[in-house]
């Protein structure tokens, strides 16, 4: 991997030969963590990255992780600059904590069942009072026509990032070959200028380390012909990886020639490279007088406010393509979004880890 230069301009750290990217299919997603999982297992097991999930599945409507993010400001200015503006930090107790428990005294403490386990958090010792997923199947709407679905969010390895324009260091840069943005752990002096400064709030600070860490794509395995780990290992296929210039790609065709994948708040204006397949059939709602309408539950506007004014055409299109399915007809779109082949989903990163590692 090549190291940016020192004193490199901003530009030249942003400038990347190819991109690597994903579509996250959330009509699919299932909320089942696994991706959080073989995320967590395999980068952030270190002193000091407990309370990280670089990836991370939330339920929509809700808090998010770490909890309010898209309330915490960052992103760019209201100016034609796209200067770099401080949001707020995230705090230990905005990530969940990191809970304790109290297995001594359970397991060993000769108290039998007068003592259950509990957990406390892990800085004050007390109750906890939110931790991931503390608010998880809750949802919005209301009564009879509640509803939610699953946002799974990692680093969108953004074009125009505000945290690698934000560091005074130049620790972030795009890599030039998979614009993947890494951060040079050696450079990072610990002023949390990006994590301020992502509105996704997709950096996290290592209070043992005194530095900042975030999502790398896998870039290793990337480097091997191996998708990311959350992305295969995700039981419900939601998820395509590979190059976004790659015509013949499913990833390519999905967002660039049929156009029914959508940024997470393309209003940040920070270009991300991770797309989404907004959800476009969400359980039928229930009429005044209680009968069923072919109404879905998620009103236009929450999709809206996540995914931008484009996100009514992408509905329309999506409700047309399963129509012709259902009436026989052909539909590319629908034959992509099934993803019945992994090599196809996984489009030049379809290697086997274990294979590889032989
Ligand atoms: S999502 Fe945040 S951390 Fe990731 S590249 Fe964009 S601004 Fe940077
Ligand atoms: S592994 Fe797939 S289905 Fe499970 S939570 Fe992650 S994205 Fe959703």
């Amino acid at each position: 991997m090549a190291f940016a230069k020192r004193g490199a301009s901003k530009e030249e750290l942003l400038r990347h030969t190819r991109q690597v990217g994903n579509i996250i299919d959330l009509n699919k997603c299932m909320g089942c963590q696994t991706c959080t999982v073989a995320c967590k297992s395999l980068w952030t097991t270190r002193e000091g990255t407990e309370h990280m999930r670089w990836m991370n599945v939330t339920t929509y409507p809700g808090a998010g992780y770490p909890r309010d993010y898209e309330q915490m400001g960052g992103g760019y200015a209201a100016d034609t600059e796209k200067t770099p503006t401080p949001g707020k930090l995230t705090t230990f107790s905005d990530v969940g904590d990191n809970f304790k428990f109290n297995h001594a005294d359970v397991y060993y403490g000769g108290k039998g069942n007068k003592t259950h386990l509990k957990p406390s958090a892990a800085l004050s010792g007390e109750d906890p009072k939110w931790g991931y997923n503390w608010d998880e199947d809750e949802g919005g709407g209301d009564w009879p026509n509640g509803y939610y679905f699953y946002l799974p969010r990692k680093c969108y390895h953004c074009d125009d990032a505000p945290c690698l324009k934000a560091c005074t260091h130049n620790a972030l840069y795009k890599r030039e070959e998979d614009g993947i943005v890494v951060l040079d752990q050696e450079r990072c002096n610990d002023d949390r200028l990006c994590v301020e400064a992502c509105p996704y709030k997709a950096i996290y600070f290592n209070p043992v380390s005194q530095k900042s860490e975030k999502c790398v794509m896998c870039y290793p395995r990337v480097e091997q012909g191996i998708a990311p780990a959350c992305d295969r290992q995700c039981p419900g296929r939601t998820r395509i990886f590979g190059y976004l210039d790659e015509e013949d790609s499913d990833l390519y065709k999905l967002i660039y020639v049929h156009k029914v994948a959508r940024p997470l708040h393309p209003e940040f204006g920070t270009e991300p490279n991770v797309f989404y397949i907004p959800p476009f059939d969400s359980t039928k709602a229930f009429a005044d007088d209680g009968s069923i309408t072919d109404e879905g539950r998620i009103e236009a506007g929450v999709l809206i406010e996540l995914f931008g004014p484009g996100v009514v055409d992408v509905i329309g299109k999506l409700k047309a393509e399963r129509t012709k399915r259902q009436n026989g007809e052909p539909s590319e779109v629908m034959d992509l979004l099934i993803g019945r082949n992994f090599w196809d989903r996984f489009k030049g990163f379809s290697n086997d880890p274990l294979q590889e590692a032989m």
